[in-house]
Order: structure tokens, then C-alpha cells, then sequence
């Protein structure tokens, strides 16, 4: 063994611990709402749309088909740390994700919210979003809506291109008058 090769062998037992460590700590701080904007490919992570302080993405868990969620692209549970430009936007792209939703499945109704708190029932609660549930007449009996998956009528691929034809119509639509 060369010097070289024994200096590397003798870094990499000495960097092992805290390798493992920062590996268990970046699992442990994986969150779908900083790893899916951060990735290349729209479509795979489900992302719809961007702004330039929020998100919108898929749900890849829906309680109804549809189910959008809007995000700040900052890691945060903390509602006050949203500055009133980002908190604007974030209302913008909730206005979006109806419109959309309304483009392509005119529902009857939406459950519109955010949970604070795995209290609330924020599955992931590290960061905030908003949840756009679209809801139909019939669709349930009660409110299993923000504690249930359902079963899912249409893919989430097919339902993407679906949202994003629709976001490419509705931005023609505003960009001809
Ligand atoms: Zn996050």
C-alpha cells in the first residue's frame, strides 16, 4: 500500500463517523417541500408551478384527486416568519391552484388550509403549506378529508399534465387580453 492510498484509507475511517451521522441527520431532515423544488425535474417531483418566494406541487398522497399543496420555498413552520410580500404570493399561487383545479374539474367546493402542528393533522409539520383539496358533491359523507388517503380515480402523472396544460391555457388566456 502506498503512502497515498494508506493517508485516504486512514481519512476515510477518521471522516466514517461523521459521515454516518450527517447521513442519518440529512435523512432525518429530508422534507419533500425543500427536496422537490430543489430538484431538475418538474414533472417527477410533482412541481406545478414556481414563484419566486412559493410553490405549488402536488400532493403525492392525496385526499382527493387534485390535492395541491402551496409552499414558501423557505423551511419553516413558523407563520411569522412569512414576510407580507411572500404571505402575498403565497395567496396568489392558492388562487392559482383553484383556478386550475376549477379549469379542469369544475368542483363544487375546495377545503382550503393550512395545518399547524401534527396536533392539527399537518402530516409533515416542519414546513409550512397550504392544502387545496378540490371536493365534489358526494365525494364523502363527513370529514375523513384532511385525515385520509383516498383512493385515487386518475394517476398522478395523467393528472399533472393535465394542471399544467391547464396553467399553460389559463397563462395564455391572461397574457391575450
Ligand atoms: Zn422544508
Amino acid at each position: 500500500m502506498d503512502e497515498h492510498t494508506a493517508s485516504v484509507e486512514r481519512m476515510s475511517r477518521l471522516w466514517a463517523p461523521w459521515r454516518i451521522e450527517y447521513i442519518r441527520h440529512a435523512r432525518e431532515m429530508e422534507c419533500v417541500l425543500c427536496t422537490a423544488p430543489a430538484r431538475d425535474d418538474d414533472e417527477s417531483a410533482l412541481v406545478l408551478h414556481r414563484g419566486r418566494w412559493n410553490f405549488v406541487m402536488m400532493n403525492a398522497f392525496p385526499y382527493s384527486p387534485g390535492h395541491l399543496m402551496v409552499a414558501p420555498y423557505q423551511h419553516t413552520a413558523d407563520l411569522n416568519s412569512i414576510t407580507t410580500e411572500e404571505g402575498v404570493e403565497h395567496q396568489d399561487m392558492v388562487k392559482l391552484g383553484v383556478a386550475l383545479l376549477t379549469h379542469i374539474g369544475k368542483p363544487d367546493g375546495f377545503n382550503i388550509g393550512l395545518n399547524l402542528g401534527r396536533v392539527a393533522g399537518a402530516g409533515f409539520d416542519q414546513h409550512l403549506h397550504t392544502h387545496i383539496v378540490p371536493r365534489w358533491l358526494g365525494d364523502t359523507n363527513f370529514m375523513p378529508v384532511l385525515s385520509n388517503t383516498r383512493v385515487m380515480s386518475e394517476s398522478l402523472p395523467s393528472m399533472y399534465r393535465r394542471l399544467r396544460d391547464a396553467l399553460e391555457h389559463l397563462s395564455d388566456a391572461s397574457a391575450g387580453t
